[in-house]
């Protein structure tokens, strides 16, 4: 049995006082949810208020990237020795930090032996393009991004993978809740080969890419989803709420 897990990526939204009124305005409700595994990624300057306000609570706290080396002169960045102390999960390969901030199939993989290493549930981020998509290449893509993250990792530990299709990103465009479930299939595929069939069928994979509470059950009813990483739509607390509640209905049933 996988527990779904529903993340929330504020991106660079919500000042700390916006993102302190918004969760405070979902803590109950989401504190009060079991059989789905809700964490919220503020951002960074966020994540001690946020803390505070889910504290006692069993709603988990993520940050949105981390750099892979523990202390020194990198100004600017956050180490996983820092997000230890305070996050469960850190958010590794997202495609804007790919696209804009030059995190290559290479730096996934550092910061993901570095979350790994100092107690950090990574969710590895994977997806293609509009282009690669349109071009037959998804497969290619996908089962590339997953090989080159876990290079060199010799045992699998848990981790979540996001598969976030670029073009459903922001866009308002979701892909379709088949669609999403044949490439995880891959993705479960894949992380066999690298690590066996209790890997494969044992690994959490999220949907990710313009989820509403109005699309959410069609990706959660498909038997290979095993939640969400929400965008914009977790800066609207209802409409993040109703996400939850819905997956947390539809996976206990
Ligand atoms: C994301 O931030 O990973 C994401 C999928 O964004 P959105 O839900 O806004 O498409």
């Amino acid at each position: 049995m996988r527990i779904p897990v529903v993340a929330a990526n504020f991106k660079m939204n919500t000042t700390v006082a916006e993102a302190f009124e918004l969760v405070t305005s979902m803590k109950k409700r989401l504190n009060r949810l079991s059989g789905v595994e809700r964490v919220l990624c503020p951002p960074f300057i966020s994540l001690v208020p946020v803390k505070e306000v889910i504290k006692g609570t069993s709603i988990k706290l993520g940050a949105q990237n981390m750099f892979y080396e523990r202390s020194g002169a990198f100004t600017g960045e956050i180490s996983p020795v820092m997000l230890a102390q305070i996050c469960d999960y850190v958010i590794l390969g997202h495609s804007e930090r790919r696209a804009r901030f030059g995190d290559t199939d290479e730096i996934v993989n550092k910061k993901l032996k570095a979350a790994l290493a100092f107690g950090l549930a990574p969710i590895v981020c994977v997806g293609e393009t509009l282009e690669q998509n349109e071009g037959g290449e998804t497969i290619e893509v996908i089962n590339r991004q997953v090989k080159a993250a876990f290079d060199g990792i010799d045992a699998f530990r848990d981790t979540v993978i996001a598969y976030e299709p670029i073009w459903a990103i922001g866009t308002g465009k979701a892909a379709r809740g088949d669609q999403a479930n044949a490439v995880i299939r891959v993705i479960r595929g894949a992380l066999s080969k690298l690590y066996g069939d209790d890997a494969g069928q044992t690994v959490r994979i999220q949907y990710g890419g313009s989820v509403t509470a109005s699309n959410i059950a069609e990706f959660i009813s498909q038997p290979d989803v095993d939640g969400a990483l929400v965008g914009g739509a977790s800066l609207k607390a209802e409409e993040f709420l109703s996400i939850v509640e819905q997956t947390a209905k539809i996976k206990s049933t």
